[in-house]
Parts: structure tokens; C-alpha cells; sequence
């Protein structure tokens, strides 16, 4: 592509032809027209426009893809299963990358900044795990001074819980601050009022595309036929409506109010230089999730977040620390033969690594409000303040030293309409 083409795209930028992902757009010319894009340096290609652009799919898994990309979600596409992604994909890259298609492909071409990202796929059901042994240990040491800070059942199996799938929103839109029960130790009854310990959660989260039969669990090795890709995640999480509701049955009114997700849905194929092998495992692992076969694919990946509150940086967390890996994870949440669904979305709990500021949430970060964080503005936070903005953005490595972008999931806290 020669220099003056939107196709010619840096090979610094997080969006190069080696990412790739797809997303919903609408343009303010049509704001009741949402299509499908996917992201190309600072452009969208309109992918249903495109398919018609340059014409007739060249084979059957690109003639099923073809049909998805002219849809108003992803939804369709992500049904279709991996032979067929794998097709889209190709198609996409010569799209982009063969000279001879750039004419009919240049003017499905939209600037970045001139479109509206929307929930990029209907979320069907959605569970968060705790995949992070150290966000794991820090939260036992301040919840449960004095005992072991990881449960008995914490290396034997990735603990989750079942969301709230219809209050996942997309990156940009505003959060509420939650209202709900509360009671520190000392209080002698309840109070009802908006949260005063409202935190963030930096995680990743997993789109399944295809689905699975009730009965047949996913074995570890067949992870990848199931999950389409990779987004952003933040879970929002009120503290102290969690802390006295969690007991027994874990989070409810505290997560449920709100969880944002990024716009841009990074293919799994474009990870292929990120995967790493987890660290080591220190308890032996029940056979169906035993990764440490040598020779099959690593199920790890090397994923660097960053997290922004206000615009300063106040946490990098690694996602090549967790214990625990996506193909694990979608083992255990079909280990008891629950069928997957096309939208599902399973995160994995807060990504924090062992140093302080690589910690991804603020009771870390904070040590549960005891150790206040200082902003390089002058001031001080322990929990968010109405009117913060928290901001996590992730790179990975791609081909040849380019790097793959998540772009970012951003949310702005507000209060509560006192009517
Ligand atoms: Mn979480």
C-alpha cells in the first residue's frame, strides 16, 4: 500500500493487520444502522460493506462469514465456529493487504474517531472467576486476618460465580454509583445508602462463539473451538454492600449493578505470539484440568494491562500471572456438563501480580482503604469519588515485534439522581 492509503498503517500501531478485532459501529449519518467494523490503524472497515465491495467469498467457510459480517452484531459469526472465523480472518488480511482489491476497499474505510461503538454481541450468560493467585491471597490477608489467606479449594479448582449478563455495558457508558446494605463489624444494625466503597476490578474477559450440548463438557484441548476472542473488562464492585452480603452464597447486589466491557473483540488467532505457559502448578491437577502436557499449545497468555484513574496510571497488571487459563476456566464452568451459548462471556477475575503497583483494584491498592493512593495530581484516593474516570487499556506482543491492541475500557462514576 502506498503511504497516502488509510491501508498503510504504522507498524507501531496497536491496531496493524495482525490484530484485526471486530466490533459494532454506527455513524451519526445513521445512527440506526449498526454494522459490523473492525479496526485498521486509525480506521473502521464497514466488514458487510467490504464483503459486497470486493465480491464473490472464495470458499464455503468464507460464504458462511461473508453472510455474518452483513449482520447488525456479531452474533451470527460467533455462532458459525472456528473454520469459519479462520476464513473471515484470511479474507480480512487479503482484504486489507492485495493492491488490487484497495479500490473497491478504501471507501469502506471510516475514521475511528467519526464512529459510535455499541455492545459489540448479545451477552448471553456470564460468569467471573478468580484466576489470580495473588489478587486471591491479598483479599484472604484483609478479609480473613490470621488464617491462610487462599481457601482449601483455591489450587484445586478456578473459583467463579454467576453474573449478571444484562447489566454488562459497553466502554464510555456512565456508572451509576450502586446503593445497597451495608454493615462494618461495629455497626450495630444495617444501613441502606449509596456505596462508599465503590472499586474497580481489572480483568479480562472471554466471548464464546460456539456452542456446546447440555451434557458434554469442554475438554481443555477443545477451549479454542469455543472462545472467538478477548475483550477488556472492568467489575465494578461495591465493597461494602459485598462484604456484608458475600456470606454464603458470594456476589450478588455488589457486581450486579454494572460491568463494562471494551468495544473491540481481539480474535484468539491474533494472540498466537502472547501465549505462555502459566506458572508452574503447585498442586497436583485433577485430569481434566491438567495442562501441563509439554507438548500441547501453552494456554497462558502474555497480556499487559494498564490501568488509568483520572488519567494517572496507578496499576500495570500481568496477565501472564495468572494461575489459572482461559482453557481451564471454560473446563471447569462445563465440568458438570453445563452447555455454553453463543455470547457467553466468562472473565477472569481481578488480574494482579505480586508487586504493589501491578495490583487491579483498589482495596489492593489501597490495602483495603488503610493506605490511600497519591495521585500525581496531589490528591489522595482510597475508593472512587463521584466523577472519577477509570480507564484500563492492554497491549500483547504480535508477529515480528508489532504489538496487538485492546483499546480500552473506560467508565465515569455518577451519582445517584436524588429524586
Ligand atoms: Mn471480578
Amino acid at each position: 500500500m502506498s503511504a497516502s492509503s488509510p491501508l498503510t498503517v504504522p507498524d507501531d500501531s496497536p491496531f496493524g493487520v495482525h490484530n484485526l478485532p471486530y466490533g459494532v459501529f454506527t455513524t451519526a449519518d445513521r445512527p440506526d444502522r449498526r454494522r459490523i467494523g473492525v479496526a485498521i490503524g486509525d480506521h473502521v472497515l464497514d466488514a458487510g460493506a467490504a464483503a459486497r465491495a470486493v465480491g464473490a467469498p472464495a470458499g464455503p467457510g468464507e460464504s458462511a462469514g461473508f453472510e455474518a459480517l452483513g449482520a447488525s452484531s456479531l452474533n451470527p459469526l460467533l455462532a458459525a465456529g472456528r473454520p469459519v472465523w479462520t476464513a473471515v480472518r484470511a479474507a480480512l488480511t487479503r482484504w486489507l493487504t492485495d493492491d488490487s482489491l484497495r479500490a473497491a476497499v478504501e471507501p469502506c474505510l471510516v475514521p475511528r474517531a467519526e464512529v459510535t461503538l455499541h455492545l459489540p454481541f448479545e451477552v448471553a450468560d456470564y460468569v467471573d472467576f478468580y484466576a489470580s493467585e495473588h489478587h486471591a491471597t491479598n483479599l484472604g490477608k484483609i478479609f480473613r486476618p490470621g488464617s491462610e489467606p487462599l481457601t482449601p479449594n483455591w489450587k484445586h479448582l478456578p473459583i467463579g460465580y454467576h453474573g449478571r449478563s444484562g447489566t454488562i455495558v459497553v466502554s464510555g457508558t456512565p456508572v451509576t454509583r450502586p446503593s445497597g446494605q451495608r454493615k462494618a463489624p461495629a455497626d450495630p444494625v444495617p444501613v441502606f445508602g449509596p456505596s462508599r466503597r465503590l472499586d474497580i476490578e481489572a480483568e479480562l474477559g472471554f466471548v464464546v462463539g460456539a456452542p456446546s450440548e447440555l451434557g458434554s463438557p469442554v475438554a481443555l484441548a477443545d477451549a479454542a473451538e469455543h472462545v472467538f476472542g478477548v475483550c477488556l473488562v472492568n467489575d465494578w464492585s461495591a465493597r461494602d454492600l459485598q462484604a456484608w452480603e458475600y456470606v454464603p452464597l458470594g456476589p450478588f447486589l455488589g457486581k450486579s449493578f454494572a460491568t463494562s466491557v471494551s468495544p473491540w473483540i481481539v480474535p484468539l488467532d491474533a494472540l498466537a505470539q502472547a501465549r505462555t505457559t502459566p506458572p508452574p502448578r503447585d498442586v497436583e491437577p485433577l485430569p481434566y484440568l491438567d495442562d501441563r502436557d509439554p507438548a500441547a499449545e501453552p494456554s497462558g497468555f502474555d497480556i499487559a494491562l494498564e490501568v488509568r484513574l483520572n488519567g494517572h496510571v496507578i496499576s500495570r497488571p500481568p496477565f501472564a500471572a495468572m494461575y489459572w487459563t482461559y482453557a481451564q476456566m471454560l473446563a471447569h464452568l462445563t465440568a458438570n456438563g453445563a452447555s455454553l451459548r453463543t455470547g457467553d462471556l466468562f472473565a477472569s477475575g481481578t488480574i494482579s501480580g505480586p508487586e504493589r503497583e501491578t495490583r487491579g483494584a483498589l482495596i489492593e491498592l489501597t490495602w483495603n482503604g488503610q493506605d490511600p493512593l497519591k495521585l500525581a495530581d496531589g490528591s489522595e484516593r482510597t475508593f472512587l469519588e463521584d466523577g472519577d474516570e477509570v480507564v484500563i487499556t492492554a497491549t500483547a506482543p504480535g508477529p515480528g515485534g508489532t504489538r496487538i491492541g485492546f483499546g480500552e475500557v473506560a467508565g465515569r462514576i455518577v451519582p445517584r439522581p436524588t429524586t
